[in-house]
């Protein structure tokens, strides 16, 4: 075909974006990916995945981003969080015993 792209042209159509945590870049694809999201994303076996975007960030806000960390925490204090309901403790739960871990004093 002749729509081979001229590498000096700059005609690609950009469109500005924003992504829900508020970052704003440009796309010129319709990729909804936001890039600086993708950047900040780790990988921690999708652990916080099942959570809640609440209950997420505020296990994120105690530095409990790995099964093994959650572990060192009891039920009581992780309802203590804000953000962190009741339903999120069965998902972690099965998330830790996926791991072959538990909560702390989980075991009575
Ligand atoms: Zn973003």
């Amino acid at each position: 075909m002749s729509e081979r792209r001229n590498p000096k042209a700059k005609t690609l159509h950009k469109t500005l974006r924003t992504c829900k945590n508020g970052h704003k870049y440009y796309k010129s694809s319709d990729c909804p990916t936001c890039p600086v999201c993708e950047a900040q994303r780790k990988p921690n076996d999708g652990f916080l995945s099942i959570l809640s975007a609440p209950a997420r960030r505020a296990l994120e806000a105690k530095g409990i981003t790995t099964p093994k960390q959650l572990s060192a925490f009891s039920e009581k204090e992780l309802l203590a969080l804000h953000g962190l309901g009741i339903s999120a403790i069965p998902k972690l739960k099965t998330a830790l015993a996926a791991k072959r871990l538990t909560l702390k004093n989980d075991l009575v």
